[in-house]
């Protein structure tokens, strides 16, 4: 052993509780209903709590319908399905996302066609994406791409970090060309645009219900829609596609797609906690957005004026010569402070797993993945742990280290 390793810590070193990025709340009745169905025997994908979960989810997005998944991963590869996109067509998709929505335009045999992201709240650009599509041919009701002759099939904006994308021009262009709009809503429960709810905005809407998002169920996930004939379809193929239970008759190749009870007992009692995590998430952010304003170099995250944000992941912006270090600097400093934070993803269109897709470009997006840092916010962070953050980052700020 080392001197250095066997050194024992300073004796004045502050004790540092760590700071998570995001961890689940669960104080409501997660532990009663799980409970329940473990005492009835009702665990599995049959049970009371999955129509219950798709019911409160259904109205939580303003849809008619809701159909439970084992994620939202899953919730898009089967809107991707239920949307009629096939081997060789094409999708739209944000170059600045998670990478599961190119996922799942991949999984049916299609291709992420990416748009890059708008600098102001690093949403996919739809003025882009709009005049693209306004350059396509269009010919009995085919919408064809010029550059690579294959046919777009459907348009897929993602609600990043709980702040809903401009999307009425999207929408004007996809009606005009008969392009249906899956919204990737997997982020933003609880976010509204133009005070219509993030879900019920397009044709159909994912929600994923992972740990790191704002309600979970340890894993799952919802595709919620208005349409009957789309929502029977979807639960078909999420369900093994069984004609006749009874006599083992499939009449398509399915999935098994189906949310649990027992992870659906878990999602009633979160959804009942929906509004003061909602609350909690805005609290937050004011708090953040206000200290980030009087720091040189950061930049808080925005709400649009039109929108009213989930604040699911709240983001700052560092800009390295005006704070005096870069976004992977910080980073590190701030976990050895036992802070800890994320920067965005790799931009899909730079992505190995979509080295095949079209190329494109999208500098915005690199520049948010480059700049962008995402700070400690759970449902329920303290109020001291929040203040450890800020005096932080404004401690490590150009000011703090001359
Ligand atoms: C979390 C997430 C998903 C996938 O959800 P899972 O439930 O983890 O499969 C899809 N898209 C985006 C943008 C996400 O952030």
């Amino acid at each position: 052993m080392t001197a250095s390793a066997s050194r024992p810590p300073a004796p004045d070193a502050p004790a540092m509780e760590p700071v998570p990025l995001a961890v689940p709340e669960i104080r409501g009745n997660e532990w009663a209903y799980v409970r329940e169905c473990l005492d009835t025997g009702w665990v599995s994908s049959a049970g009371a709590y999955v129509d219950r979960f798709e019911a409160a989810v259904a109205a939580a997005a303003g849809t008619r319908f809701a159909v439970a998944t084992t994620s939202g991963t899953a919730a898009l590869h089967t809107a991707m399905l239920v949307a009629g996109v096939e081997r060789d067509d094409e999708v739209l998709v944000p170059a600045l996302t998670f990478i599961a929505p190119a996922n799942a335009v991949r999984y049916v045999g299609a291709w992420p066609l990416f748009v890059d992201a708008e600098p102001w709240f690093g949403q996919m650009d739809v003025g882009r994406a709009a005049e693209f599509l306004r350059g396509c041919a269009a010919r009995d009701g085919v919408v064809r791409n010029p550059r690579t002759g294959r046919r777009i099939r459907a348009l897929l904006p993602v609600h990043i970090l709980g702040h809903p994308v401009d999307l009425d021009p999207l929408l004007e262009e996809a009606r005009r060309l008969g392009l249906p709009v899956i919204e990737d809503a997997t982020e933003s429960l609880g976010a509204s645009y133009r005070g219509r709810p993030v879900g019920h905005l397009g044709d159909l809407a994912c929600f994923s219900f992972n740990g790191n998002k704002l309600v979970t169920t340890g894993g799952g996930g919802m595709l919620v829609t208005d349409d009957e004939a789309v929502a029977r379809r979807a639960r078909y193929l999420s369900t093994q596609a069984k004609d006749d239970a009874i006599e083992y008759v499939h009449g398509a190749v399915g999935y098994n797609y189906r949310l649990t009870n027992l992870q659906a007992a878990m999602g009633v009692a979160q959804l009942e906690q929906l509004a003061g995590f909602l609350a909690a998430k805005r609290r937050i952010a004011a708090r953040y957005t206000e200290a980030v304003e009087s720091i040189a170099g950061l930049q808080a995250m925005a709400e649009a004026p039109w929108a009213t944000s989930a604040w699911w992941m709240y983001t700052i912006r560092v800009s390295e010569a005006a704070y005096g270090m870069d976004s992977r600097e910080l980073m590190r400093c701030l976990a050895q402070r036992q802070i800890q934070t994320r920067p965005l993803w790799q931009p899909l269109n730079r992505s190995p797993a979509h080295a095949d897709a079209p190329p494109a470009e999208c500098p915005i997006a690199e520049e948010w993945n480059r700049t962008a840092l995402s700070l400690p916010c759970s449902v329920g962070l303290a109020p001291e742990a929040q203040d450890r953050v800020i005096e932080a980052l404004r401690s490590l700020g150009g000011g703090g280290r001359g």
